[in-house]
């Protein structure tokens, strides 16, 4: 199964839902950051929550999140588009802890620091929102930060299993959000429907798709709206680095001519490396 997400309306449009299966890309992630257990559970439900967020909005727009909760990952960013493509990175990849057998993601990230999400919506400014993080396992802190910051009631869950070798098998998770005019009945309803799934790892392990977690959580009073793929995408590329070196003072292009090596940079978000000739450096001069 490929990765994707479902969005739906439930319960006569009062209730949005999104539900993601993010086994694949979170994979990739892990392989290409290299990130340990605990940091690929952490880092995997950054992206999944980041890719629900994307698909939140429309066209080019995009979002970039910024997670810093003093714990030994340290800062963790992902930046997604509408499209369902996202990209990220981790501070420190080789971290791990486990608590009673289990990945100890909000141990790695911490909860002393802010969810920053900042918009680039294109047709306006771009604004930061923040929200304080509550413990660091990312679904409670995304859940405090759409009350806190959307002023959107939300649920949220979020989750990753890896296997002994450390390969990511099972990711994913749901967003769902109640819009004015929902019952008190249908939040009723949703509560004991939430608070009574298993987890969503291990549901997603059980092969479910996103429409079957969708089911689960409205019992079929739900109609879909929208399937999006989803995927691990970096958008760099090597003319855009080139206007980056572009930018670096007269001076300093002056010396990477000086040392006389091949310059070769790495995309931190992808780890591809460009390289570039001394001919390329030297046409950087003004
Ligand atoms: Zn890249």
């Amino acid at each position: 199964m490929n990765d994707y997400l479902v969005k739906a309306y439930a319960f006569d449009g009062t209730v949005r839902i999104y539900a993601a299966v993010t086994t694949h890309l979170v994979e990739e992630a892990r392989k290409t950051h290299d990130t340990f257990p605990a940091a690929s559970a952490a880092f995997g439900r950054v992206l999944t929550v980041s890719l629900i967020m994307g698909a939140m909005y429309k066209g080019d727009q995009h979002l970039t999140i910024r997670i810093d909760g003093g714990g030994p990952i340290g800062k963790i960013i992902t930046s997604v588009n509408t499209y369902g493509q996202v990209k990220g990175l981790v501070e420190n990849p080789h971290v791990h802890i486990s608590n009673k057998d289990k990945l100890a993601a909000g141990m790695v990230v911490g909860n002393n620091g802010f969810i920053h999400v900042t918009k680039d919506l294109k047709v306006r400014d771009i604004f930061t929102s923040s929200s304080e993080l509550q413990t660091g396992e990312i679904a409670d802190d995304f859940t405090y930060y759409f009350a806190k910051s959307e002023q959107i009631p939300s649920s949220v869950g979020l989750g990753v299993l890896v296997n002994e070798h450390n390969e990511v098998f099972a990711s994913g998770g749901f967003i769902l959000q109640v819009m004015p005019g929902v019952k008190e009945e249908t939040i009723t309803f949703i509560e004991e429907k939430v608070g009574k799934m298993k987890p969503i790892s291990e549901l997603i392990n059980n092969d479910y798709k996103p429409e079957d977690i969708i089911n689960l959580i409205t019992e079929g009073n739900h109609e879909f709206v929208e399937e999006l793929s989803l995927s691990y995408t970096c958008d760099c590329s090597k003319e855009r680095f080139h206007n980056g070196l572009a930018t670096l003072d007269q001076n300093d292009i002056q010396s990477l001519i000086d040392d006389d090596e091949i310059v070769e940079i790495v995309c931190e978000f992808c780890k591809t490396k460009y390289t570039f000739s001394i001919e390329e450096i030297k046409s950087l001069r003004f």
